[in-house]
């Protein structure tokens, strides 16, 4: 399966995308997470992309389109992946169309998950991410049992620094701008998939997550 997943920041992309690879084991491709990694790691690359992170704004696609191909060449994305955070704009959607197609493959599907715009706030502010295992948390929804710290490995939570509240309506509004438009994008092309992001408990939207792709 080669999938997609479209949804604003604080949707939970991450959270459904996480949730199907403990199911149905395939590599999570995030292209957030790659570039943290690069920031983190202080790569050339990383310094690149830092001033646009941190300004909510997206990283430019010559830096992201480069990162995105190495990565799905490597020998575990053979099989398949998810997308998550990727495409953002409708130049990385064809790059990609055209990446896939000059090695024969095309997308399964493209899974949005929508979630109502005043709900994102605070779904934004409250994340708290595991720096040991990266499992994420939200201290309205979802919190840890013991505050700071998480539940399933005992590792420090933090917030991402383009969580803060300047930031996230930025995000939002590049969301809004440029993202969004790629729900039109796949659905003209037959491929899109829709889910309530907001109806019920993570679980229960994964239900329906697994319904909408069809998987056993
Ligand atoms: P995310 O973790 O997906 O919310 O991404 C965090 C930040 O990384 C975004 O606000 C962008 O600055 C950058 N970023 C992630 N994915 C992309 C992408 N596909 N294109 C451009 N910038 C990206």
């Amino acid at each position: 399966m080669r999938l997609v997943l479209l949804g604003a920041p604080g949707a939970g992309k991450g959270t459904q995308a996480k949730k199907i690879i403990e199911k149905y084991p395939m590599p999570q491709v995030s292209t957030g997470d790659l570039l943290r990694a690069a920031v983190a790691a202080g790569t050339a690359l990383g310094k690149e992309a830092k001033s646009y992170m941190d300004k909510g704004e997206l990283v430019p696609d010559s830096v992201v389109l480069g990162m995105v191909e190495e990565r799905l060449k490597q020998e575990d994305c053979k099989a398949g992946y998810i997308l998550d955070g990727f495409p953002r704009n409708t130049k990385q959607a064809e790059a990609l169309d055209a990446m896939l197609g000059n090695l024969g493959m095309s997308l399964t599907a493209a899974l949005s998950v929508d979630v109502p715009f005043e709900n994102l706030m605070k779904r934004l502010t409250g994340r708290r991410t595991c720096k040991a295992c990266g499992q994420m948390y939200n201290v309205y929804f979802n919190a840890p049992k013991n505050e700071g710290s998480c539940d399933k490995c005992g590792g420090q939570l933090f917030q991402r620094d383009d969580d803060k509240e300047e930031t996230i309506k930025k995000r939002l509004d590049v969301y809004s701008a440029q993202t969004a438009p790629l729900i039109d994008y796949y659905g003209k092309k037959g491929i899109l998939k829709s889910v309530d992001g907001a109806a019920g408990t993570i679980d229960e939207i994964f239900a329906t997550v697994c319904k909408a792709l069809e998987l056993k």
